[in-house]
């Protein structure tokens, strides 16, 4: 049977590969064992090749964008993890009527993109300064801030399939809800590699998209976004709970909750932290003891927005 090495010898695709390396490294949480082989490809048409192949060979493969919304198992991840973060391009087209479209590479941090459309005077993005994250890791989990999705400002994804085929598909609404994309399980593209995403912006005064990217950063910051490492919100809110998940946690008592060096931290009860190698295995029970406790208690089935990857 062929090595990872043999493969991705075979494949000769432009890339950075490292071997048995910690995903502690690559994710938000700092928490997870090593990957087999962690490929950062060097342009899209590598990515492509490289995702296209292991669907083929029947390799495993997971997709890290930033790390910020994913658990890794203590015993890590086999196969490869794909990551996207050198394809951090960015282009931008003028459009009628003065706004533009700001294309970006899949791999490009979230935070960067809102600053180049700072930059450019170009409004609609300003809600998503200071969250952690890529753009193809917030257009797979449609992410949300300030009540404002992300799939309110695409205008079109470039993604590859299983077999390697690029399209650049513009954005159907009706694909697209609260924390849900078409990249996910079930969605009609899911398993497909985002290679990037424009959105639609809007001309405005630089003075006051700065004013607003900077009231939301400070926000983030005294809500304790950066204290502690985190993967942000662990659940979803759902309004049919009547009150914020965070809420429903608090009442349960949740608030400090410890499983080793996995807490839920002292001043948000739906943001759990890494107290300082915490494992895997402590926060997943830690997660599954908030739901567990909100099932019997509140008859609320809470539903995880941080998604475990790897063997735990
Ligand atoms: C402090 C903090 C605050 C946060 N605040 C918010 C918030 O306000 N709102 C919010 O919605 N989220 C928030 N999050 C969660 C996180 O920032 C978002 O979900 C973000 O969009 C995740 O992007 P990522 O690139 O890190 O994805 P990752 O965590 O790397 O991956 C998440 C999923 O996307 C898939 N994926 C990533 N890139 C690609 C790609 N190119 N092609 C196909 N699949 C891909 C992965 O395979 C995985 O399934 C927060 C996280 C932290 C740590």
């Amino acid at each position: 049977m062929p090595t990872l090495r043999d493969f991705l010898e075979k494949i000769n695709i432009r890339a950075r590969t490292s071997f048995d390396e910690s995903m502690a490294l690559h994710c938000s949480f700092g928490i997870g064992g090593p990957a087999d082989a962690l490929v950062r490809p060097l342009d899209p048409e590598s990515a492509a090749r490289l995702h296209a192949a292991a669907r083929a060979e029947g390799l495993p493969l997971f997709v890290l964008g930033g790390g910020a919304n994913i658990l890794v198992g203590d015993r890590g991840i086999r196969g490869i993890v794909l990551d996207m973060g050198e394809l951090d391009w960015v282009r931008v087209s003028p459009e009628e009527g003065g706004g533009a479209l700001l294309a970006a590479g899949a791999g490009l941090g979230v935070d960067e993109l809102c600053l180049e459309a700072l930059c450019r005077g170009l409004g609609g993005l300003e809600d998503f300064a200071g969250m952690p994250g890529t753009v193809g890791g917030s257009a797979f989990m449609n992410a949300r801030c300030y009540e404002r999705e992300v799939s309110q400002v695409l205008s079109w994804v470039e993604s590859a399939g299983p077999d390697g085929a690029r399209a650049r598909r513009p954005l159907d609404p009706n694909e697209w809800s609260y924390k849900r994309s078409p990249y996910q399980g079930g969605g009609a593209r899911a398993g497909d590699l985002i290679l990037g995403a424009a959105f639609a912006l809007a001309p405005a005064e630089p003075a006051a998209l700065a004013a607003t990217m900077r009231a939301r950063r400070a926000d983030r910051e005294h809500k304790g976004h950066y204290r502690l490492p985190s993967a942000g919100s662990v659940f979803k809110n759902d309004r049919s709970f009547g009150a914020p998940t965070g809420k429903l946690l608090d009442a349960l008592g949740f608030r400090g909750r410890r499983i080793g060096a996995a807490a839920v931290s002292d001043w948000h009860a739906n943001i759990f932290v890494n107290l300082g190698g915490a494992s895997a295995a402590d926060m997943r029970a830690l997660i599954e003891a908030a739901r567990d406790e909100a099932r019997s208690r509140l008859g609320v089935e809470l539903e995880s927005e941080v998604l475990m990857v790897g063997e735990f």
